[in-house]
C-alpha cells in the first residue's frame, strides 16, 4: 500500500516571518491524516522551518542539492548540509532548474545517487513542455528523462524515489491537466518503472502529479489509481488551501 504523499513547493517566496505566519497558521489547522506532509523552502529557512514544525508530523523538503560534499562550488549546498540540518525531502530536476539553470539528466542523476547514499529522500520531478505535447513526444520525453535519472541506481534504491509528473505547460498557468491526462502520464511513469526493475518496485514507487493543483481539483487528481500524491506550487503558499489540499 502506497501512502499518499503531498508536498508544497514554495519556490522563490516568503521570507523568514512570512513562514513563521505559515507555519503558525498551518499548525493550528493540521490534523494527522493518513497522509504524508512536506513543505519544500528556500535552503534559508529549513532549519527554521524544522525547529517550528518539531513535534509535529510536517516534513521539510528542499528544492535543489549539489552533489559533491564540499569543495569549491560557490553558490551550492550539499546533501552533506541538508542532512546535517535534518532536512527529510528534496527536490531535483524541478522544471523551472531544467529550464533556467541547465540542469541535465546527467547531474539530476548524480545528485539522486547522492541523496540515495544518505537519508533524505528524493522527489524527482518529469515532464514534457507545451511544445513536446503538441508534437505528442510526451512519453519519449518523460521516458528518456526517467532512464537518464535512474541510470546506475539499483532497485531498492529506486523504490525509495518519490517521482512528481510535472507537465510544464501546467506549472503555475492555472491550466491543469484533466484527470485523465494525469493518470494517463502516471500510469506511463509506473510502466516505466516496471520494465526497468520489475513489478514489485513500481508498485512501491510513490508517484504525484504536479501543475495547478488547487483546493478545487485535488479530490478528482487524488483518486487516480496511479496518482499518489501531489506537488503543489502556488497553493501551497497559504495555510488554508495547502491544508484543504491535503485533506482532499
Ligand atoms: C510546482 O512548483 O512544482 C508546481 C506544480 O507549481 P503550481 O502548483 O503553482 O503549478
Amino acid at each position: 500500500m502506497r501512502t499518499p504523499f503531498i508536498a508544497g513547493n514554495w519556490k522563490m517566496f516568503k521570507t523568514g516571518l512570512e513562514a513563521v505566519t505559515f507555519a503558525e497558521e498551518f499548525k493550528e489547522l493540521y490534523k494527522d491524516a493518513d497522509v504524508k506532509t512536506a513543505i519544500c523552502a528556500p535552503f534559508v529557512y529549513l532549519s527554521l522551518l524544522k525547529k517550528l514544525f518539531a513535534g509535529t508530523n510536517v516534513k521539510v523538503g528542499a528544492q535543489n542539492a549539489f552533489y559533491e560534499d564540499e569543495g569549491a562550488f560557490t553558490g551550492e549546498v550539499s546533501v552533506k548540509m541538508l542532512e546535517d540540518v535534518g532536512v527529510d525531502y528534496c527536490v531535483i530536476g524541478h522544471s523551472e532548474r531544467r529550464q533556467y539553470f541547465g540542469e541535465t539528466n546527467e547531474a539530476i542523476n548524480k545528485k539522486l545517487k547522492r541523496l540515495l547514499a544518505g537519508s533524505i529522500t528524493p522527489i524527482l520531478c518529469v515532464g514534457e513542455n507545451l511544445e513536446q505535447r503538441e508534437q505528442e513526444e510526451q512519453y519519449m520525453v518523460v521516458r528518456d528523462q526517467l532512464v537518464g535519472a535512474f541510470a546506475g541506481i539499483a532497485a531498492k534504491d529506486a523504490a525509495r524515489i518519490v517521482i512528481a509528473y510535472e507537465p510544464v505547460w501546467a506549472i503555475g498557468t492555472g491550466k491543469t491537466a484533466t484527470p485523465e491526462e494525469a493518470e494517463d502520464m502516471c500510469e506511463f511513469i509506473r510502466n516505466a518503472v516496471e520494465a526497468l526493475y520489475g513489478e514489485k518496485t513500481a508498485d512501491k514507487v510513490v508517484i504525484q502529479y504536479g501543475g495547478s493543483v488547487k483546493p478545487a481539483n485535488a479530490t478528482e487528481i487524488m483518486n487516480m489509481s496511479n496518482i499518489d500524491g501531489a506537488l503543489v506550487g502556488g497553493a501551497s503558499l497559504k495555510a488554508k488551501d495547502f491544508m484543504e489540499i491535503i485533506d482532499f
